[in-house]
């Protein structure tokens, strides 16, 4: 078995086209499963009987193109449950309630048919699951969104999810990591629009040679957009840069 694995199971934004889905990506070690944001599409991709099983579910933040397929999964979870296939709730970290969040808090946090549990996380939140130590930072967006580093004996990985420009910041979260997953709504700094808090390829390129990366790995593309546009922006300021890709699965060793 592989020790230490990612498969990105959602790659775009705002909405899914053909295969690609809207942000998830699903780490793996021993048979401890953590699936990092659970967007429109990303559970086309799960073995229902195999994968609920061992499984915690961390939201990053509480845009639509981040948490909407937890709808789908509520009502999954509740059958899967009632046909004895899963015995345990799946455990579901989502960011503290806030004001412009608090609708969605409360719609998620009060399903019925759902076999889903959910507790809050903050910056200071740390916790162990298997062999997996994970750690949160805040970002700047336009509502509490955490970037989330697991670690694995002496292997890390970063995922930043949605996130501002903010010079000494994910670049220190990131240090060093073996792989940085990092968003790339935009490609060239140019395409962003003013004041937009999210990151073109070529500042994910920044942050990675600063950081330090092994391997830079872009996603949240625009749907109707060459990848590779992407990772030859990045590869201005940072060589080793793929582009996420749905059921590609990454080992890290
Ligand atoms: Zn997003
Ligand atoms: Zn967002």
């Amino acid at each position: 078995m592989d020790d230490f694995s990612v498969v990105p199971l959602g790659t775009v934004s705002p909405y899914c086209k053909g295969n690609m889905n809207c942000p998830g990506f699903l780490v793996q070690s021993g048979n401890c499963k953590l699936l990092l944001d659970c967007g429109p599409g990303v559970l086309k991709y799960f073995n229902y009987n195999k994968d609920l099983n061992n499984l915690v579910i961390i939201i990053s933040h509480l845009h639509h193109d981040h948490y909407a397929g937890l709808l789908e999964l509520a009502y999954g979870s509740y059958i899967q449950n009632r046909i004895g296939n899963l015995k345990n709730k799946i455990k579901v970290l989502i960011p503290e309630m806030e004001d412009k969040t608090k609708d969605i808090y409360s719609m998620l946090t009060k399903m019925n048919e759902s076999y889903l549990e959910f507790t809050t996380y903050n910056d200071r939140t740390k916790f162990n699951f298997g062999n997996m130590n994970v750690s949160f930072l805040l970002n700047p967006h336009n509502i509490k969104t955490y970037s989330t580093k697991v670690k694995v004996g002496n292997k890390s990985l970063v995922y930043s999810s949605d996130t501002g420009y903010d010079f000494d910041h994910l670049d220190l979260f990131a240090e060093k990591v073996d792989l940085f997953i990092c968003e790339s709504s935009y490609i060239t700094d140019q395409d962003k629009p003013k004041g937009i808090m999210h990151l073109s390829a070529f500042e994910a390129g920044m942050i990675a040679m600063s950081a330090d990366v092994k391997q830079l790995m872009l996603t949240h593309f625009f749907p109707e957009f060459d990848k590779q546009k992407y990772v030859v922006e990045a590869q201005k300021m940072f060589e080793n840069t793929i582009a996420a890709e749905e059921g590609k699965k990454l080992v890290l060793k």
